[in-house]
């Protein structure tokens, strides 16, 4: 084991023995580079099976918000999320350690259990306000959720103009493109279905959609807010979508407003411009399609 590893593995130990009262001695110790910029870690122990994520200390607080998200998924009793067993910080390094999602063959019926499952969720956890008690992370982009009890104001405001305020910031967008933003959003109380907010998983792509060992659908690494349904299902879209049978099942429960795909690229700005904040200008004639078309 090199230097390396060996302080790894030293610092998961650390954290189960905060975190498991039995015996620590790790029967399987299995690094995980599926994710996006954290380290991650599964590791079997006799008393069961853990998956644990840390990072360098920056992002301030990123674990700590995704814990309270997995249990206000958990809350809905609908979709399969990971148990949260703790979260903390060791040498300013912060972790959160949490069940391991054992994975399987997948069901036949997984894409129709997954679009009633989450249009369940959307259903069940329907709420008066857009926003969220607390900030969040998308990726590694702070996610604003100041509470508004309109959700049009909400993606302007907390999803669109936060975003343009950091690309203008860091000249990756020009004081003109910020102008085209500015005319559309006078046009959006007539494009967006006005509805109550949903509680969202807010980061749904295929990566984050687990088979679990029953061979059905279990999500991770959410960026939960309450909001506009729609969203969640147009950022599915953003990485080659789901399967058909998805959005049909999702239809046939909680049906949503005719003209859906012409309103996609619309929600999918926010992802985009977290994109062109995070990876660069690569991602602005995307945005700039988008907005030519409104
Ligand atoms: P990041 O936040 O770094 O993007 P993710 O939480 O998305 O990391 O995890 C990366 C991958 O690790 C996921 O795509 C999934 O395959 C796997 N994974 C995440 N959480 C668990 C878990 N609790 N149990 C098993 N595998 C997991």
């Amino acid at each position: 084991m090199s230097q390396q590893s060996q302080e790894q593995y030293q610092f998961i130990e650390k954290i189960l023995k905060i975190h498991v009262q039995e015996d620590v001695s790790m029967e399987e110790f299995q690094f995980f580079y599926g994710g996006n910029f954290n380290l991650a870690v599964r590791v079997k122990l006799k008393s069961g099976e853990f998956f644990i994520k840390w990072n360098q200390g920056d992002h301030h607080g990123l674990f700590e918000a995704e814990a309270k998200n997995l249990q206000l998924l958990e809350q809905t009793k609908t979709i399969q999320v990971p148990q949260v067993i703790g979260v903390g910080a060791i040498e300013e390094k912060e972790y959160l350690m949490m069940e391991c999602i054992p994975t399987g063959g997948i069901k036949a019926n997984y894409w129709e259990d997954f679009g009633h499952k989450l249009a369940q969720m959307h259903q069940k956890s329907s709420n008066e306000g857009h926003g969220l008690a607390y900030t969040n992370y998308l990726g590694a982009a702070e996610q604003k959720n100041d509470w508004n009890l309109n959700g049009v104001d909400f993606f302007i405001e907390n999803r669109l103009k936060s975003q343009i305020e950091i690309a203008v910031y860091n000249r990756r967008i020009d004081l003109q493109m910020e102008e085209t933003f500015n005319r559309l959003f006078e046009k959006l109380p007539q494009l967006i279905p006005h509805e109550s907010s949903s509680l969202l998983h807010g980061d749904l792509w295929s990566g984050n959609a687990m088979v679990n060992a029953d061979g059905q659908v279990a999500l991770v690494d959410p960026s939960c807010y309450f909001g506009l349904r729609e969203a969640e299902l147009a950022f599915t879209t953003m990485f080659g979508g789901f399967d058909k049978l998805f959005y049909e099942a999702y239809h046939e429960a909680y049906p949503i407003e005719k003209g859906f795909h012409e309103r996609i690229p619309i929600y999918n700005l926010y992802p985009l411009m977290v994109h062109v904040n995070l990876f660069g200008e690569g991602y602005v004639p995307a945005v700039q399609k988008i907005l030519n078309s409104y």
